[in-house]
């Protein structure tokens, strides 16, 4: 065998599992391949003069590369078991938690020292928002910014390189039973291994699929969120952003039932273009630097959908209303909330009177030619419902983008140790469909690393 654990992938998923790997079992040879750059390499091209919008670079730097889809985010490592994703489901609710707190002293101990700890514990919001039968999430939000997140990924690779073998550039093409373990093929090269650690992440989805196929490992299919991504001045969210950070709230909307979220909030952030296979979509983040903040804060406002029978592809639903998006627009849509209610586009003339100033340059348009009416509607109504406990996020200049996706990859079928039918094969992190965070595909890794460790 040329390693002992052969780790796919390098986003908080695969890096966790490396640390935890070398922290039990230092003389292991650990190889980590991933298809996109180094840390110091990943740029995207996007500078907002030269070049406005994604030019679908062949990796795409903010999807892919050490640090996976989290390099550039916001880093909000949210401690709870109510939301991002189902690990609690495997290794139960308080060993969860726990492995969620082991990443958070991980994360300080690499640069994140100082950082901000938010928690909904004891919140007035939390009444606030029953009154108005909106219902806030418990959780404990460690808010690293982007900023120190790229500081903190840049001192575990440091740590990490002399220690593990890293093939970056490295797309692995399949993966392979061989005796005594896997074979991992990348283009031009195969390696063996004992142990196989995957951890592709979102931009993986396809290829997880393939090789679940490939090797008759149970998966099912799994949601995708739809929505849109809301922009408006920060004081409108400030009462409860300067307290909470991150607010997670759901509402049941009256005319359907349907569950209406907000997701991902970005006080003072800038809304940004996400690339998925292709697809352009929309997503947020913010600085922890006073310098590098806007006046805007965003969020994401989400549905949940599920199909069965006959269609069973959710991400393929998601994927069309994404593609029509950018048929329509060219790239992301905007419009203002005002012209979404009375029934027309956003024009740039429209867009340039608004008493807002957009983050990011996006089409003008019209999102009700896009979205379906059952998931606007949601949308509305759950603005409506915001505008209760935060007054003024159904003013007219209130910015919409979208759309925004949360695409899941498929859930593969894993033990409580996340091991597949096939020893030795360890399936975590988003690409097992069971996280959908930083911090439980974090707490995913040093799960299964404990395991192979022990073993
Ligand atoms: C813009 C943005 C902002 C976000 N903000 C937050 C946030 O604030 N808080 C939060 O909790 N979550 C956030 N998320 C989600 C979070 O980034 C993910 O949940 C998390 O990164 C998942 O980690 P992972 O290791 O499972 O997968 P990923 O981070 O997706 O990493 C998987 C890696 O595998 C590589 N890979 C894929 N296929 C192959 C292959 N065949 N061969 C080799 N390598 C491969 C990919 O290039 C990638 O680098 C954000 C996501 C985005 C895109």
């Amino acid at each position: 065998m040329n390693y002992d654990v052969i780790i796919i992938g390098a986003g908080p998923g695969g890096i966790f599992a490396a640390y935890e790997l070398m922290q039990h079992q230092p003389q292991l040879k650990v190889a980590v391949f991933e298809a996109g750059h180094a840390l110091s390499k990943r740029h995207c091209p996007i500078d907002g003069e030269k070049i406005k919008s994604c030019i679908g670079c062949k990796s795409c730097s903010i999807m892919s590369g050490f640090g996976g889809a989290g390099a550039f985010s916001d880093g909000k490592y949210n401690i709870t078991n109510d939301f991002g994703g189902a690990l609690y489901e495997y290794v139960g609710k308080k060993h969860a938690l726990d492995l969620m707190h082991y990443v958070d002293e991980i994360n300080l101990k690499f640069g994140g020292e100082g950082t901000k700890l938010y928690s909904t514990a004891g919140s007035r919001f939390k009444t606030m928002c029953i009154q108005h039968d909106l219902h806030l999430l418990e959780a404990s939000v460690r808010h690293l910014g982007t900023d120190i997140n790229y500081v903190v990924l840049k001192n575990i690779y440091n740590y990490l390189q002399d220690k593990v073998d890293f093939f970056f550039d490295t797309t692995v093409q399949t993966v392979k039973i061989v005796v005594g373990g896997y074979a991992v093929k990348c283009e031009d090269e195969v390696y063996t291994c004992e142990k196989c650690i995957v951890s592709v992440g979102r931009s993986g989805s396809k290829w997880m699929e393939r090789v679940c196929k490939e090797l008759d490992i149970p998966t099912k299919s799994n949601r995708v969120d739809l929505g849109v991504r809301v922009e408006l001045p920060a004081t409108v969210f400030a009462h409860l952003t300067d307290e909470l950070y991150e607010s997670k709230i759901v509402y049941r909307t009256r005319q359907y039932g349907d569950k209406v979220r907000t997701f991902c909030m970005n006080p003072k952030g800038s809304v940004v273009n996400e690339n998925t296979n292709g697809i352009i979509t929309v997503n947020g983040h913010s600085y922890e630097d006073p310098e590098k903040q806007t006046e805007n804060t965003n969020f994401a406002l989400l549905v949940a959908k599920e199909f069965s029978e006959p269609f069973k592809d959710s991400n393929e639903y998601g994927e069309s209303i994404a593609r029509l998006s950018n048929m329509l627009g060219g790239g992301v849509i905007v419009q203002r909330f005002g012209d979404l209610i009375r029934g027309r586009r956003s024009t740039p003339g429209r867009m340039q009177d608004a008493f807002i100033t957009p983050t990011l340059n996006a089409t003008p348009g019209d999102l009700s030619l896009v979205l379906p009416k059952r998931i606007l509607d949601g949308i509305i109504e759950m603005i409506y419902a915001l505008d209760k406990v935060a007054p003024g996020t159904a003013n007219d200049d209130t910015l919409l983008y979208g759309v925004e996706v949360k695409f899941y990859n498929m859930e593969v079928k894993v033990n409580e140790k996340l091991e597949t039918c096939y020893p030795g094969l360890y399936i975590i992190g988003d690409g097992s469909g069971i996280t959908h965070s930083l911090s439980h595909a974090s707490a995913s890794g040093v799960h299964v690393a404990r395991d192979i460790a022990e073993k």
